[in-house]
């Protein structure tokens, strides 16, 4: 489904990723885990088409098609869903409001129909109360005012909403307390653990991989993946640190 090769990506023409590779299947939970500073992030915003991340080399293909020759926009119609380490407010636009903009953006770019109102409110409850956000939040502007945990609900909800095909959630888990963790990763597991839609969750702690378990693991230090196994790899990282990995 993903396939990255050689990615080499600047920020203000500092090199941060260094020929990156790592291929995503479908069906498939990848967890990439590293120290501060690693790139991990910058990965996640290069993927997404963020402005001021130049790709320098390399290249990245989903579903087959060249990602990086795409709009942020039509990566989203394609299918590419990003979550953000600090979920952006949107002041004056109800959560509502934007996943209904956003939802039926995605579908008139892949062709589809547009969803009603109706429908819409019926997708958005289901999902809120799944993920059990209460439907009032989702009436209020996008994230002001929300806790850290409620915005990482409001996270869930907004992709199980949009359905995207693949998930790319950048310390989904951070800030949270044991029954936000627990209510995000059985959201991550329900929306996105199928046979054709795949996950890459980048983390600093192993909790979350108890709730989510990754089919592998990667660690990411100085641009690159140095390191990749299944779930013990995690295990391992959290009691040796990512020190050992330097030896
Ligand atoms: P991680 O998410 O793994 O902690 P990041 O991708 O956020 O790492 O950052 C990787 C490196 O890129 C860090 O050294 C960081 O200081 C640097 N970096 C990130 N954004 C910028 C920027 N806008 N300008 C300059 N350097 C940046
Ligand atoms: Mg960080
Ligand atoms: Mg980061």
């Amino acid at each position: 489904m993903l396939n990255i090769t050689n990615l080499h990506a600047t920020v203000d023409d500092k090199p941060i990723l260094k020929g990156l590779t790592l291929s995503i299947g479908a069906g498939e939970v990848h967890a990439i885990m590293g120290p501060n500073g690693a790139g991990k992030s910058t990965l996640s915003y290069v993927l997404g088409g963020r402005p001021g991340y130049e790709v320098t080399d390399g290249s990245v293909t989903f579903d087959g098609q060249d990602l990086l020759a795409l709009e942020p926009h039509e990566r989203a119609a394609a299918g590419l869903f990003l979550g953000f380490q600090y979920p952006v407010e949107i002041p004056g636009v109800s959560n509502v409001q934007f996943l209904r903009t956003a939802l039926n953006a995605q579908r008139r770019a892949r062709g589809e129909e547009e969803l009603s109102a109706g429908d819409f409110l019926r997708l958005a409850r289901a999902q809120a109360d799944a993920l059990g956000l209460d439907m009032e939040m989702l009436k209020r502007p996008v994230n002001v005012g929300f806790s850290g945990g409620e915005k990482k609900r409001n996270e869930m909800v907004q992709m199980g909403i949009l359905g995207p095909r693949l998930a790319i959630l950048d310390e989904t888990d951070s800030g949270l307390d044991i029954d936000a963790l627990k209510a995000v990763g059985e959201g991550i597991n329900r929306i996105m653990r199928t046979p054709d839609k795949a996950v890459l969750l980048i983390t600093h702690y192993q909790r979350l991989l108890d709730y989510v378990r990754p089919d592998f693991v990667h660690v990411l230090a100085g641009g690159r993946i140095v390191r990749s196994g299944g779930p013990d790899l995690a295990l391992e990282l959290e009691r040796e640190g990512y020190g050992a990995l330097a030896a």
